[in-house]
């Protein structure tokens, strides 16, 4: 069998993630209490993507995804592959881990960011520098097919149809999920936006998990 190896570390993180279970009782805790939210009976389907691009990434990923698997209201359906990716918007800064995971889910749309924006805080993302490097970062890219459009939450994502780094993991796990503003699916907006020119290679066979390096994605948008 082979033998597992652990993604390279990069950059330094503020603190020491949490043990998982630990974690997520505390970011529960201090965001939406089932108890407190609004009542939704009703599941729907999710898709959340997640990055990471300082300590052990890889961790950050698992740790965030343990998080949503632990939280009453919230199952887990399916992850996409990690994917190694160029940092947006701000370059100088180390290679993102990014990935896409399907939920369903009886939590509000606003009250899943709550609880994602506390998940963020307890595994260490640090908010002072904007588009900078995160320990998490966790967007809601589609809630089932609603559109909401508020101050704090915009769905689907603006930008995830820009973003090869969102959609190639989405498109792993949700390929003929179609976007209910552009009514195209995953897949295609995935072979759009790659047929703009973008290269892409092979990423080294001896980290498991990780598929492909991004080579100059030529997206005009910020990381936000
Ligand atoms: P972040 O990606 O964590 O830097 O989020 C920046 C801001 O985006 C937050 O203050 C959110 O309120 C806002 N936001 C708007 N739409 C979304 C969305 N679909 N998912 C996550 N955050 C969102």
């Amino acid at each position: 069998m082979k033998k597992k190896k652990k993604a390279k570390k990069t950059g330094k993180a503020p603190k020491k993630p949490l043990k998982a279970k630990k974690a997520q009782k505390k970011a529960v805790k201090k965001t939406a209490k089932p108890a407190k939210r609004a009542k939704q009976t009703e599941f729907k389907t999710v898709y959340i993507s997640l990055g990471s691009n300082v300590g052990d990434r890889e961790e950050y990923i698992e740790q965030a995804i343990t998080l949503l698997r632990e939280t009453p209201g919230i199952k887990v359906i399916r992850r996409s592959s990690n994917f190694e990716t160029q940092p947006q918007g701000r370059k100088n800064q180390p290679l993102f881990i990014n990935a896409a995971v399907e939920i369903s889910t009886n939590y509000s749309p606003q009250d899943l960011l709550l609880l994602l924006q506390g998940f963020e805080d307890t595994l260490g993302r640090d908010r002072s520098i904007e588009w900078g490097p995160r320990t998490i970062d966790m967007d809601i890219l589609l809630y089932a097919n609603e559109l909401i459009s508020e101050d704090s939450l915009t769905v689907p994502h603006p930008l995830m149809h820009e973003r090869l780094f969102v959609l190639e993991p989405l498109k792993e796990i949700a390929p003929n999920v179609v976007h209910p503003i552009l009514e195209r699916t995953i897949k295609e907006l995935y072979n759009d936006k790659k047929a703009e020119g973008i290269t892409s290679e092979k990423y080294d066979e001896e980290l498991p998990g990780f598929r492909e390096v991004k080579r100059g994605i030529a997206d005009d948008y910020e990381r936000w």
